[in-house]
């Protein structure tokens, strides 16, 4: 495989197959159609080409992504509401939920936006050193309280196993080498340190439903499209242990998809009428809570792992159960399924 390889996989160097979907830019309307491709030997689903530069990456994220502001007046006053309740039913279901069974130690956030997760976790005691490209966002979570490293986690230097957590929530699709980050938050962090990863869930039965029009897949921006077993293999080979996966449902994923299959594109980009429109998606909450009891599988991914060898009363925690998977689609044996449908979406947090 060469750098710029579109015929091999980044995660394994195995053969990417056809063309799965392809979908433009519905979030922001950029120019271009995007092409998805799994790979035939590992799972993952990779956005075509395979790698890009930095400055075409940073080149998809506008001034107005959501993640990389805070509102002011009374627009602020709602975010900040929507922003506690969605920390106060983070904080009380897994993954995060398990931190606050911890001691309070040092958090690592790649790419941490405007700091969201760490100013939760900074308010409870905990050391909190994020790592983000965008430097509006920098200065930002500055101002919260985190120390942030502007610019990638490659460009980010950390002594080795100085963090009791890492966390990627919804930022290890964005990344361009998931495998090359994923060993860098090995080596950050301390003997038994806590690995936790959420991800749109690709394997999720709003993708297979709604193909190129799922909100979720958010091409070009998403460049890796993990389901529970792409992301158990891609850790596995990072060197984690333990590595127990699970699914959530998120408000804004169904109501969105149905938006995008409608209308084609997103048709509130920002300011009030997103955060209203992201508001009625609750609307939509009893049918997302169905499905997803009945599809056993939610919109959102979920992977806790460890550094170094896993400790005995640490195998079973409760409420964790291997993501179920699907035999067509993927290449290896199934395991059992685990839904938990949440309230607030997560894949929703770095949108407000
Ligand atoms: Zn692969």
């Amino acid at each position: 495989m060469t750098s710029g390889d579109s015929t091999h996989c980044p995660v394994c160097a195995g053969a990417l197959g056809t063309q799965l979907l392809s979908s433009p830019d519905r979030l922001h309307g950029g120019p271009g159609s995007f092409s998805i491709a799994r790979c035939g030997s590992c799972g993952v689903a990779v956005t075509l080409p395979p790698a890009i530069s930095a400055a075409q990456l940073a080149a998809y994220y506008p001034n107005t992504y959501g993640a990389y502001s805070l509102p002011s007046g009374v627009l602020g006053l709602c975010s900040a509401l929507i922003r506690s309740l969605q920390s106060w039913q983070a904080l009380r279901t897994v993954p995060l939920g398990r931190l606050t069974e911890m001691p309070a130690g040092r958090l690592l956030d790649v790419g941490c936006g405007r700091g969201d997760l760490g100013a939760w976790f900074i308010q409870r005691g905990w050391k909190a050193v994020g790592v983000e490209p965008s430097s509006e966002a920098c200065a930002l979570a500055r101002t919260r309280g985190i120390e942030v490293l502007i610019g990638t986690f490659a460009d980010a230097e950390f002594e080795a196993g100085s963090f009791d957590v890492v966390v990627f929530r919804q930022s290890l699709e964005h990344v361009t080498d998931p495998i090359a980050d994923l060993r860098r938050a090995h080596l950050a962090l301390r003997d038994g340190g806590l690995l936790i990863i959420s991800v749109p869930n690709f394997g999720c039965w709003q993708r297979r439903r709604f193909g190129g029009h799922w909100f979720h897949l958010d091409v070009p921006r998403h460049r890796f499209h993990f389901d529970g077993d792409a992301l158990r293999r891609a850790l596995e080979r990072s060197g984690f242990t333990g590595i127990q996966t699970f699914t959530s449902s998120s408000t804004v994923g169904l109501a969105a998809s149905i938006q995008y299959m409608l209308a084609g594109r997103c048709l509130f980009p920002g300011g009030l009428r997103l955060r209203i429109a992201a508001a009625s998606c609750i609307l939509t909450l009893p049918l997302t809570w169905a499905v997803a009891r009945i599809s056993q599988e939610g919109d959102v991914l979920h992977a806790v792992a460890h550094q170094g060898a896993i400790r005995p009363t640490e195998t079973t925690p409760e409420g964790f159960t291997a993501v179920r998977r699907f035999p067509a689609e993927t290449p290896s044996a199934s395991s059992q399924a685990h839904t938990e449908t949440a309230l607030t979406p997560i894949a929703q947090l770095r949108q407000r």
